[in-house]
Parts: C-alpha cells; sequence; structure tokens
C-alpha cells in the first residue's frame, strides 16, 4: 500500500491523505483502489483505476444463470451501467464513487435504487413501474432471468472479469459515445503517476462491496 499527502481540491489545505492498494484481476491485469480523505473538511472518495488500459471501453456479459451472479465487477466513478432487460441506467453523477463486486452486488445497488423509487413514488402507475422492476430484480438474483450487463467507462477503468474472460464483449467505444456519456465526479487523481507507481509491492487488500 501506498499512502501520499497532496492539497485537498475542496479546502485547499495540505494534507489531503491519498492510499492506493494494487488488486490483481486474474487475467485482465492489475487495478488500484484508492481511498482518499482529507483531515481538514472532511472531503472522502473512493475510487478504483485500471492500470494497464486506460482507454474508453464498453463491457458486455450475457447473465444466463445463477453462477454468471458471480462475475467480478470493478466500476470506476466515471462508468454508466445499463441492463437494458430491467430498464436500467446508472449514470456517474457528482458523488459517484467506485466499487470492486460482482454481477449480484450490482444488482443489491440496483434493487436498493427500486425499493426508493417505491418509497418515492405518488401515482399509482409509478408504484405499479417500481413493483414490476423489483420483481424482475428479484428474478434476476435468483439467476432465473437471462439479462445483459453493460458497462461504459470513458476512461477504461472499469472492466466484468467472469472466469471464462471469452464470454465477456470488449470494445473500444465511438468518439460520439463517450461524447454521450456523463463523465462522473472530479477527483485529484494523476493517473500518469498512478499508472507508472503501477506494480507496487505485492499484498493486496480486497475491498469487496
Ligand atoms: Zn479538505
Amino acid at each position: 500500500m501506498s499512502v501520499r499527502k497532496v492539497e485537498c481540491p475542496v479546502c485547499s489545505k495540505p494534507g489531503l491523505e491519498i492510499r492506493e492498494v494494487p488488486y490483481e484481476v486474474p487475467g485482465f491485469g492489475t487495478m488500484l483502489i484508492i481511498s482518499m480523505a482529507c483531515p481538514h473538511c472532511g472531503f472522502r472518495h473512493r475510487d478504483v483505476l485500471c492500470l494497464e488500459f486506460g482507454e474508453p471501453k464498453r463491457y458486455e456479459f450475457v447473465v444466463e444463470g445463477p453462477e454468471d451472479l458471480k462475475a467480478r465487477v470493478i466500476r470506476s466513478s466515471s462508468a454508466t451501467i445499463r441492463i437494458p432487460e430491467l430498464g436500467v441506467l446508472i449514470e456517474p453523477g457528482p458523488m459517484a464513487e467506485g466499487f470492486i463486486s460482482n454481477v449480484e452486488g450490482v444488482l443489491d445497488r440496483v434493487e436498493r435504487a427500486a425499493m426508493m423509487m417505491l418509497h418515492f413514488a405518488e401515482a399509482p402507475s409509478q408504484r405499479a413501474r417500481a413493483h414490476e422492476v423489483l420483481a424482475k430484480i428479484w428474478d434476476a438474483k435468483q439467476g432465473r432471468l437471462r439479462f445483459t450487463l453493460i458497462i461504459d467507462d470513458p476512461l477504461g477503468n472499469s472492466l466484468i472479469a467472469p472466469e471464462d474472460k471469452s464470454r465477456v464483449k470488449v470494445r473500444r467505444l465511438t468518439e460520439e459515445e463517450v461524447r454521450e456519456l456523463k463523465s462522473g465526479p472530479f477527483v485529484p487523481i494523476d493517473v500518469r503517476w498512478a499508472r507508472a507507481t503501477g506494480q507496487a509491492e505485492g499484498g493486496s487488500e480486497r475491498g469487496e462491496g
């Protein structure tokens, strides 16, 4: 793990701590788990950074059954997640953070969002829509619904990594597609610095969830 201190982007005081832990994804490469915290103003951010790809990419994986729910998913703060069969679109907002999880973990997040939708729904049609989405999510979580998980990341810091690598479709995003994506929060990560110091010491810590 490496720790360094830089100027905080929020309060401008020196002392923002950036911790970086390398995280190996077999068959795909090395990621960096990054967490930053400012002791002065309380600013916090978590993200993941890919050391080897770094170009705008789309990952597409068809989930066929319960086993596929375990496929690893790494989502950086700049990534957009889509599940067309569930009508799901998760765009990176200004508070977006990165996470390392699996397909099931992504469904958990979608489920929480749908529960909120149900909670705040006023019109009967909105409630009906929320119930419909929740029913599909529960089927998906049991592995009874075939669906497609798509992750677009203009910075190439995200990936879907099932055991059988050949089942993921990966392609470069076109410039037009990149323009249509939301870019997520601005975070003070010096990408070149991180890439250059990539293969640090081995001990890795898993940031699940
Ligand atoms: Zn600060």
